[in-house]
């Protein structure tokens, strides 16, 4: 069996690498697995408004939360900025793609080798795309959509059905089925009203725990839904007001059951922690979405592998507008000097490539990097603020993704035949979760995503997302391949006899912010107390969980932030030259009018 592995560490890269159809609430029985399979009957109508993403990403903008939908900015006018970024991760792109499209001009600066970040994948030796994680695009990703559509990438998505199913172990499917004539918030009560996940019980108080939510005030006034939610992660330094998703929903009337059935597995697949060690917070924020907006719900995926399909395309829009990227240029050291005034500002950046060593001076500098790395950056000194500390307080979580390719159709339960020729492509073609194996959520990406994983010949390329990955990190590929095979099987009896041909694992040390209540007030803004120096990224502030498209949310107010401060960067600028001068020396605090590797 052929394998390839990557290891992560931290970020740095080393290694190898259904209103009820039955119209009866709570009628909910775990369907049978030739039932689930099939398609619904509406499912149709509702997806083809939705094929593409010229509807304008439908409701989803109207009567939203500000903070998730910000408006197109003003046409900037004030003097052209030369940007320096630290990451080429989609919040450093986001930032590149607004700056360029107000004028300015943009440099971006990787240690990798390959650019997307955490939704990043490169090609080995043997021609197969190793990604970094399983990546999908739930509906109200408005950003990040926007972002899609003006590099010209909003047809790389293929739009699944309007379900999301669970697989129980012995290939039992339960369905939290969204499709339905009528939208939100209709659609998402039928869903959990019916949804045949969970027992008549569980439903019930269910249910009442989401009545007694924000979510429901989401839809009158999603502004002030947003700010509750908000409020129920704000108390830092009181642990009482610390509020957990178990907390929130067993204080409502949530079961355990449902937790461990329905929300552990969701919780898993959206921050790679459980909902007892999860934020309230984080999992309300995209309940209220799911509430409120019809298609929040609606999961999409590439398709293909992310290098061709996103990051591609936004590479190619930066470099037409005159943007450059720097790959295997590492950051190393953010150069600054406080003036006789008291000001701090950062005077350039330290950046090497294998043993070259350069510094960087630009007007603004944006720090778009992940949790490990923007603590590995910033100054020791810069700590002594509590802006820069707090980011201290933020930790990343480790996550394993397992590529597993086999040589027949290991989701398709309804004919064994089919799941044994190797012609045509069979099985579940959506995000799957689980509540019964170490991965919390999988896709068989041959179906999902085809252009890059379907290879004729061959069968199902599972991609698996491990989680907690604590336990499967010191593992050796072997051990953590044997088990999530093994896991598999008791999922799909049906795939017994089937062969895995090639494997992959990746290991990620510290991934997203570990979004724990009491976290979010950590979370730092995209201005940052030195006047010139910004930072983007998933973790810091935005309204939305760590995600691509919190992260392009960031990307989108860093760029606000520095069109804002373009005459102060200007005047800053004109006030270190005349340090400089005034101390008579070339110091590093002067910015060359070219942005240049100097
Ligand atoms: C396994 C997995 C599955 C996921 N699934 C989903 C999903 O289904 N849906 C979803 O929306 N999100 C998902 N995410 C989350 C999503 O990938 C991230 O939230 C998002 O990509 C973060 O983007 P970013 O730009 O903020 O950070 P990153 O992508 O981490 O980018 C930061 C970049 O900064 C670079 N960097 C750091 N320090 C330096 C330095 N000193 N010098 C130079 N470069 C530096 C790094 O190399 C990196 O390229 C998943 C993540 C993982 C790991």
């Amino acid at each position: 069996m052929a394998a390839s592995s990557i290891l992560f560490p931290a970020n740095s890269v080393t290694g190898t690498r259904s209103w009820g159809k039955s119209g009866f609430l709570f009628s909910g029985r775990r369907r049978s697995v030739a039932q689930a399979v099939r398609k619904a009957p509406g499912s149709v109508s509702v997806r083809s408004a939705l094929d593409s993403l010229e509807a304008n990403v439908s409701d989803m903008s109207v009567n939203a939360p500000k903070g998730l939908f910000p408006p197109e900015p003003e046409h900037y006018r004030g003097p052209k900025l030369k940007v320096a970024i630290i990451g080429a991760g989609l919040a450093g792109m986001s930032t590149a793609v607004e700056l360029l499209d107000q004028g300015h001009e943009v440099d971006i600066y990787d240690s990798r080798s390959f650019i997307g970040g955490k939704v990043g994948s490169f090609v080995d030796r043997k021609g197969n795309h190793i990604e970094m994680g399983l990546h999908v695009f739930f509906g109200c990703y408005n950003n990040l959509f926007r972002l899609m559509k003006k590099v010209g990438a909003d047809k790389n998505l293929l739009v699944k059905d309007h379900t999301h199913t669970f697989v129980n172990k012995g290939g039992e499917l339960g369905e939290l089925d969204f499709r339905f004539p009528v939208g939100a918030p209709l659609h998402g009560i039928n869903a959990f009203l019916t949804t045949n996940q969970l027992k008549t019980y569980d439903k019930a108080r269910n249910a009442v725990a989401l009545a007694l939510s924000p979510v429901v005030r989401a839809l009158v006034d999603p502004d002030g839904a947003m700010r509750d939610i908000r409020n129920l992660d704000s108390h830092s330094d009181l642990p009482s007001l610390q509020i957990s998703f178990s907390d929130w929903f067993i204080s409502k009337g949530g079961t355990r059951t449902s937790i461990q059935r329905m929300w552990d597995p969701v919780a898993y697949a959206l921050g790679f922690i459980d909902c007892d060690n999860m934020s309230a917070r984080c999992m309300l924020t995209i309940f209220s979405l799911f509430a409120t907006k019809t298609e929040a719900s609606l999961l999409r995926m590439l398709k293909g592998s992310p290098d061709i399909f996103l990051s591609g395309p936004i590479r190619k829009y930066i470099e037409d507008r005159g943007g450059r990227f720097h790959l295997r240029w590492g950051c190393r050291q953010v150069l600054y000097e406080t003036s006789p005034d008291g000001e701090t500002y950062v005077t350039g950046l330290a950046v090497s490539r294998a043993t070259n060593k350069e510094t960087i001076k630009a007007d603004a500098y944006v720090a778009a990097c992940d949790v490990p790395g923007i603590k590995k950056l910033l100054p020791k000194e810069w700590r002594e603020s509590k802006f820069f500390d707090n980011i201290y307080e933020l930790v990343g979580v480790p996550v394993v993704t397992v590529q597993l390719r086999y040589n027949g159709w290991v989701t398709e339960l309804q004919d064994l035949e089919r799941s044994r020729q190797l012609r045509r492509a069979a099985g579940l073609d959506n995000l799957l979760y689980t509540p019964d194996a170490d991965f919390s959520c999988f896709a068989d990406l041959a179906l999902t995503s085809p252009e890059d994983y379907y290879i004729e010949g061959q069968g199902s390329l599972l991609q698996c997302v491990l989680t907690p990955g604590d336990p499967y990190m010191p593992l050796t590929n072997d051990k953590i391949i044997e088990r999530v095979k093994k896991q598999v099987l008791s999922l799909f009896p049906s795939s017994q006899g089937l062969e895995v041909t090639w494997s992959s694992v990746v290991k990620i040390g510290q991934s997203l912010y570990r979004e724990g209540p009491g976290k979010d007030p950590f979370r730092p803004d995209q201005k940052t107390p030195v006047k010139n120096f910004f930072l983007a990224g998933s973790y810091t502030k935005q309204d939305y969980i760590d995600s691509m498209e919190g992260a392009t949310l960031s990307g989108r107010q860093a760029s606000a932030f520095i069109c804002q401060a373009g005459e102060e960067l200007v005047a800053l600028k004109k006030k270190i030259a005349a340090i400089d001068e005034s101390q008579g020396s070339s110091n590093s605090a002067s910015v060359p009018d070219e942005l240049s590797l100097v």
